[in-house]
């Protein structure tokens, strides 16, 4: 077993919010620079640069997981990851089809920009990925399970876009079996009677560079693996910080 240090909740310029700096290149670059091992793109709705993210990862000797970070119906933020590539693809599919159908206003929220991992500009999208899609938070964990995935709710500290704020309680019938928190959690979060016993971890949440934060946590893997990483997500271990 060795310790990898792991950050699986990052934006690219393809999220409308995110900063146009944040190329997957220049994000992979960062996070090999912050001491990270393991991390993730989870741009929101989106999966559209992913395998630019995954490439310029393995470039830096990180190993990238593709992701999407979904906005339920009810505007609670969940992370989705996933083992290959081509199952983000396949949820991402599903996901667009759930999308409001109307066009991003990039003059408000921002130009949602797909690029390839040597910071070439290879298009936009147009689609309105910072919109609520019409998935039910109820159904996100087992969607993403149908693609071979793991979907867990992210930041659920936060007093916006998440499952606590939103829903206000954690209903086991969600399936979800990990929780996110930001850096920031207050730690009796999880003495509350519905969090009891649920594992989870923090991510930087990060949309600009400088917030990708250094190595804090870290899970032990026999190997650094996408399959054992997911192993690891569907529960055999917990992250340690320090
Ligand atoms: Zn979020
Ligand atoms: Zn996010």
């Amino acid at each position: 077993m060795a310790r990898y240090a792991f950050d699986l909740h990052l934006h690219s310029c393809l999220s409308p919010c995110g900063g146009e700096e944040n190329t997957p290149a220049n994000l992979a670059g960062m996070c090999a620079l912050a001491g990270l091992e393991v991390v993730a793109l989870t741009d929101h709705n989106a999966v559209g640069n992913c395998g630019a993210f995954c490439r310029a990862a393995e470039a830096y000797g990180i190993l990238g997981i593709p992701g999407m970070e979904l906005t339920t119906v009810e505007e609670a933020h969940v992370v989705c990851l996933f083992p290959e590539l081509a199952a983000a693809e396949k949820f991402g599919a599903i996901v667009k089809e759930a999308l409001p159908p109307i066009k991003n206003r990039r003059d408000i929220y921002g130009p949602q920009i797909l690029m390839d991992e040597e910071d070439n500009v290879l298009g936009e999208e147009d689609c309105f990925y910072a919109g609520a899609t019409s998935i039910s938070i109820y159904d996100a964990a087992d969607l993403a399970l149908s693609c071979g995935g793991i979907a867990y709710p992210a930041h659920i500290d936060r007093p916006s876009f998440s499952l606590l704020a939103n829903l206000g309680f954690w209903d086991p019938a969600m399936h979800f079996i990990r929780a996110e928190v930001s850096r920031s959690c207050p730690a009796d979060l999880f003495q509350r009677e519905d969090l009891q016993g649920i594992p989870h971890f923090d991510a930087s949440d990060a949309h600009y560079l400088d917030q990708i934060q250094d190595a804090h946590q870290y899970m032990d893997l026999p190997e650094r693996t996408t399959e054992a990483v997911f192993r690891w997500l569907f529960g055999r271990n917990d992250a340690k910080s320090g």
